[in-house]
């Protein structure tokens, strides 16, 4: 089966096995071209999410009893008919995001990869298991917790959408999911395909502001929360979740340190490769990403010039649609503004200022969102650049004395997602240990560093539970233990 992509494409909210067709559409620029509209997205009502919610309360009860094995099925098919339609989803995915194709290839590759893993794992994960020994007998069952909230954010919209719907359907929930104005077009086709394979009512979708979020976070009906967005965000979802104490799953933002030890060598080139791409992957808007560099200062003069001509060489500013471009556009206007003030801030506070990377096409770079990559040099440690989450083309060089002061700097801030170490491997695999983080990767950083079959998420303000691997799957069920007991009595009552 194929399906339309062709832009502008106007998509619909899809409630209990239907298109519903919207009265009100906003339009998605296509942040490259922002005088071109990349689609249509539905601006639905406070009164659509509510039907979408009673939809999903009423399908959970027949789904949750639903075998294992349907569920399977279902989602493996759901899986193959997004496989089938992979490449003009990619096209669709980079033209509204403004992210280039072999990044947004990247995105479909970790959505249909995580999807698949859901898929092969579920009956592991999943099904009940039976224990018996001198103690007695043990049912333990992982029951579905009902009707789920998925809200996600605009830079990876696609997998941190499908990486919630998969695991809440295998396990027997039923879900609503918001994703975000910025780019919403590919997720709301790609949630319909894989509806339409469900039961009505299992997988709805409807597009909307914060008061869409708002309502689906605070409904009574609502038991468990999947949301991926920023730390400011997250605070919200926690006090709207209160009221009902619901279930709640939150990936937020990430100020992810990357440190250079003394024994990073700054003459491999592939590795200066990996360093610049994991800086610049998304034009800088991806949650784990190296946003705050520290490099040993033995090393420091040498590794900053080696990283320009790395950066020189590998950033090709321009038409993310073209096959040669590694950075297209920050994604929306408003983040531009951000990511610019930021950069202002650096350089009235005296900061060095280096903008890397090619234009190839300047008329085409100066309509769109576009802007250089930029590094800071000589940031004092606490500055906005470094202590802000800057979610864009910016990034920090800062020196450290010793594996110490590495780990304090890292260490310094509120959040803790991902973080790299670079250098002689037993060495940085030392420093890791010390980093308050959710995943610490080992010379990378970024999506390369990601490794779907295990647990994702952060320690601190960078949220609360896992995405990917087992521990990921499990967040999506409540145990249940059935206990039967040899010895039934307290065995010390009094006579
Ligand atoms: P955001 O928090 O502004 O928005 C995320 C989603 O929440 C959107 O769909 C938005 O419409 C919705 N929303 C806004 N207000 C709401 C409210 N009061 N109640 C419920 N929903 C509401 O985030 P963003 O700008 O789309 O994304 C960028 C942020 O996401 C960055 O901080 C980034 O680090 C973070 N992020 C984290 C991860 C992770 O896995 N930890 C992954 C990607 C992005």
């Amino acid at each position: 089966m194929t399906i339309k992509t062709e832009t502008p494409l106007t998509v619909n909210a899809y409630i209990n096995g239907e298109i519903v067709e919207s009265e009100q559409h906003e339009p998605r620029e296509n942040p490259a071209k922002p005088q071109e509209t990349a689609g249509y997205w539905p601006l639905n009502s406070v009164d659509d999410a509510k039907r979408a919610i009673d939809a999903a309360d009423e399908a959970f009860k027949s789904w949750k009893k639903t075998d294992l094995n349907e569920r399977i099925e279902r989602m493996q098919k759901a899986i193959d008919k997004v496989r089938e339609n992979q490449n003009d989803l990619v096209k669709l995915l980079s033209e509204e995001h403004g992210k280039p194709l072999y990044d947004a290839e990247g995105e479909m590759t970790v959505s249909l990869m995580f999807m698949q893993y859901a898929v092969d794992n579920a009956e592991r994960v999943y099904s009940e298991t039976v224990n018996e020994d001198d103690r007695g007998k043990n049912v333990l069952r992982h029951e579905p917790i009902g009707v789920v909230s998925a809200i996600s954010p605009w830079n990876y919209p696609l997998a941190l959408s499908t990486e919630k719907i998969a695991p809440a359907l295998l396990a027997g929930n039923t879900m609503v999911l918001k994703p975000s104005p910025m780019a919403p077009l590919t997720v709301t086709l790609v949630t319909q395909l894989i509806a339409e394979e469900f039961p009505a009512g299992v997988l709805n979708i409807v597009n909307g502001e914060a008061e869409i979020g708002i309502e689906l976070t605070s409904n009574e009906k609502v038991r468990k929360i999947a949301f991926t967005g920023g730390t400011a965000t997250g605070r919200h979802i926690m006090k709207s979740a209160a009221d009902t104490i619901k279930n709640i799953t939150l990936e937020l933002g990430g100020n992810d340190p990357a440190i250079f030890l003394e024994d990073f060598d700054v003459n491999d080139e592939a590795a200066m490769r990996r360093i610049v791409i994991s800086n610049f992957l998304t034009g800088g808007q991806i949650c784990m990403i190296a946003k705050r560099m520290y490099v040993h200062e033995s090393i420091y003069d040498e590794f900053v010039e080696k990283y320009m001509e790395a950066a020189n060489k590998w950033l090709r500013i321009g038409d993310p649609t073209l096959e040669e471009t590694t950075v297209g556009p920050v994604n929306n206007k408003q983040q531009l503004e951000f990511v610019q003030e930021l950069i202002e801030d650096s350089r009235q506070n005296g900061y060095e200022i280096r903008e890397v990377g090619k234009v190839a096409d300047e008329d085409f770079f100066n309509n769109g969102y576009f802007m250089y990559p930029t590094v800071v040099l000589g940031a004092d440690y606490d500055s906005r650049v470094v202590a802000e989450e800057q979610f864009g083309p910016v990034v920090p060089i800062l020196k450290f004395r010793d594996d110490e002061h590495a780990i304090e700097l890292a260490n310094d801030s509120e959040l803790g997602l991902t973080s790299s170490v670079w250098g002689e491997e037993e060495h940085a695999i030392e420093v890791s240990r010390h980093i308050e983080a959710g995943v610490t990767m080992v010379n990378t950083a970024a999506i390369q560093g990601l490794d779907i079959r295990y647990p994702f998420g952060g320690v601190k303000q960078s949220g609360i539970g896992r995405e990917y691997g087992e521990e990921g799957m499990l967040e999506y069920v409540d145990s249940h233990v059935i206990n039967i007991p040899k010895q039934k009595d307290l065995p010390h009552i009094p006579q």
